[in-house]
């Protein structure tokens, strides 16, 4: 028996191992289980070399608990330790590392990934028993005490089997880590993927023997297995159907629906990395699905924050990104200047570019149909990832509101020949309100004008990135922002139906009606007798400032809610019917009537005014 004093030059650290990081605790088993899959693996690779010789044996490794006894072990059949490397190992190279790791990564965020290693155990044990034996021929078991202070004793031990016992007294305030139930959802959480079989305890399972009358079923215990030591990412395309896929899904998410499609990623070289990644059906927003995906380093489950590793728009996949490259005991402002961390992203937003332009190539049609989905994706792509955009450009889809999907340089040339203003900008007219601005799309539509459907989550944003990559040459413009023909700016002549005096009368019977206090702009215009008599327009740049306001929490009220009121003075019922009219009033009270229909039509006759309204009509009938 040797007694020792663990010697470094560090205070001792155990009451700050044990201190640190409460909501942390639970990384001990990962640890200690991550250095049996080692173990074990060590052996593997002996054996493959005739290093090891004869049958290896079993090597699944055991999580034992004993609540009696308030242990918990962890026994695996790997390379196991001899005497010297207890010393070692255990001694001085875990013991400084874990020293050097409380020392400097004192970013609680960073630090349950990795590092603190066998003194993890500190955290949740008043003593550790490590009793081991070398695969190494003549090798002695060894066991190895220690209590939670730089003492140690090392000492003789019986033990048949080679490989290493981790057993830990766990003290008082984390004995929840003695329920059965707890240690489950440890394991599943942290040791689903692992690459060694573990096993907890035994499970029943019922086989059915015999046949016809005799049939009948037999109770067996067979050992729970809790992890898939092969799971989908680590093996080829190849070898997988489309239903492996789903079912890793499924376990992965048990309540979310199925994903649309996904993408196998396999790379090692410049870095190491595979992964799956799916896409959901996002429906309309950027919400519900964000962190789902789950960082793993050689099938051990690290974490599901990955928002220093992957781009945010990328945020919105699921599944498994598996890299022994990113660095991970560091700190969050370090991983984001890291070369590999920055490759990895770029990686991956290339692969999911040409899978999207895959799908797009193979079945536009079917592509089409997911572009409500895949769109929120796109656009959010787009605008924040300028090599992204360059490559979306060959998919990414305008939508009209007759439901027409176009490439962006294909809608281009679609609408450049009516379409064009005179700074050459191509003008694309778009509702966000496609139902509520049926009267306008259809007006527009008959003058021959396209007019697109702007009613998703990212557009407003989207379309603002697209104009500001002046390349491409267009400009956006709301359908209800201005008259149509000054929508697309066209200088062509419209003559008058009536004559400028008869104008200005009708623009002051319509001051008068739309009356104070209000920031609408009266404004006449000889449109054509078919175009509506009344229209409201709201500048697009005002009211995307408005917009801008709003969305950085700004008070609306700086910005007030201004339109104009446009008459068209060609339209018979004002050319015809309001200039004939004698009576001021009656001419007051038809101007009244257009006003307000053309502001039911733009849904902004609303509570008071709105019911009038109602009335109104209804006394006409
Ligand atoms: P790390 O695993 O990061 O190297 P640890 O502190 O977890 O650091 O462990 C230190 C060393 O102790 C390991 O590198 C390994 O050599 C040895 N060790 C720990 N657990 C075992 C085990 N179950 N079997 C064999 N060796 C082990």
């Amino acid at each position: 028996m040797q007694k020792g004093t663990i010697s470094v030059q560090t205070e001792n650290i155990f009451p700050i191992i044990k201190k640190f990081l409460y909501s942390d605790h639970e990384i001990f088993l990962r640890e200690l289980v991550s250095n049996a899959v080692d173990a074990t693996t060590k052996l593997q690779v002996l054996a493959q070399r005739g290093e090891v010789k004869g049958e290896i044996g079993d090597t699944t490794i055991q999580v034992i608990l004993e609540p009696a006894e308030k242990r918990l072990i962890v026994r695996d059949r790997g390379v196991g330790m001899t005497e010297e490397e207890v010393l070692k190992y255990l001694n001085q190279i875990a013991f400084s590392s874990a020293a050097e790791f409380l020392e400097k990564y004192d970013d609680s965020a960073m630090i349950g990934h990795f590092g603190l290693g066998f003194y993890s155990a500190f955290m949740v044990a008043d003593k550790v028993e490590v009793v081991t034996k070398s695969w190494q021929k003549g090798a002695k078991a060894v066991k190895w005490t220690c209590e939670g202070t730089p003492d140690f004793v090392l000492e003789q031990a019986k033990k048949a089997e080679r490989g290493t016992d981790i057993i830990l007294y766990i003290n008082e305030e984390n004995k929840d880590f003695l329920e059965k139930y707890r240690l489950e959802s440890l394991l599943e959480k942290y040791c689903k993927f692992l690459p060694v079989p573990i096993q907890f305890g035994t499970r029943t399972e019922y086989e059915p023997v015999g046949a016809g009358e005799e049939a009948k079923e037999e109770k067996r215990e067979v050992p729970n297995i809790v992890n898939d030591t092969h799971p989908v990412w680590k093996k080829t395309p190849a070898e997988l159907r489309e239903e492996d896929y789903l079912r890793f899904y499924r376990t992965l998410y048990p309540m979310a629906p199925e994903p649309m499609f996904w993408i196998h990623l396999n790379i090692d070289y410049p870095f190491n990395l595979t992964g799956v990644l799916y896409f959901p059906k996002l429906g309309n927003s950027l919400e519900v699905t964000r962190n789902k995906i789950h960082l793993y380093c050689n099938q051990v489950f690290v974490t599901d924050d990955v928002r220093d590793i992957v781009p945010e728009w990328l945020l919105l996949l699921h599944g498994v990104i598996d890299s022994p490259d990113i660095p991970l005991n560091v700190s969050r402002s370090y991983l984001q200047s890291d070369a590999n961390v920055k490759k990895i992203s770029e990686y991956i937003a290339k692969k999911v570019a040409d899978k999207l332009h895959e799908l797009f190539k193979a079945d536009r049609s079917a592509f089409e149909q997911k572009w409500r989905d895949l769109g929120v994706f796109v656009k959010y792509g787009m605008v924040s990832d300028q090599k992204f955009q360059e490559r979306a450009i060959q998919f990414a889809l305008l939508e009209n509101t007759a439901g027409a999907f176009s490439l962006l340089q294909d809608y281009k040339e679609k609408i450049r020949a009516n379409q064009t203003d005179k700074h050459q900008k191509v003008v694309c007219i778009y509702s966000q309100d496609p139902a509520g601005n049926d009267a306008l799309i259809k007006a527009a539509r008959n003058r021959g004008y396209d007019v697109l459907k702007m009613d998703a989550v990212l557009d407003n944003h989207w379309m603002q990135h697209l104009e500001y990559r002046s390349e491409l040459g267009l400009l956006f413009v709301r359908i209800d922002s201005d008259t149509l023909d000054k929508l697309v700016q066209t200088d062509e002549h419209k003559s008058s139906v009536l004559s400028e005096a008869e104008i200005e009368t009708v623009k002051g019977v319509f001051e008068k009606t739309v009356g104070q206090p209000t920031t609408a702009t009266v404004e006449c215009a000889p449109l054509a007798p078919d175009d509506l008599p009344v229209t409201i327009t709201k500048p697009e740049f005002l009211r995307r400032m408005k917009e801008m306001q709003a969305l950085h929490g700004m008070g609306a009220a700086d910005f007030p809610d201004s339109y104009n009121v446009v008459v068209n003075t060609n339209h018979p019922l004002v050319a015809e019917k309001l200039v004939r009219l004698e009576d001021a009033g009656a001419q007051f009270d038809l101007a009244k009537y257009l006003y307000e229909v053309a502001l039911l039509q733009q849904g902004m006759l609303r509570g008071e005014e709105l019911t009038a309204f109602v009335e109104k009509t209804l006394e006409r009938l």
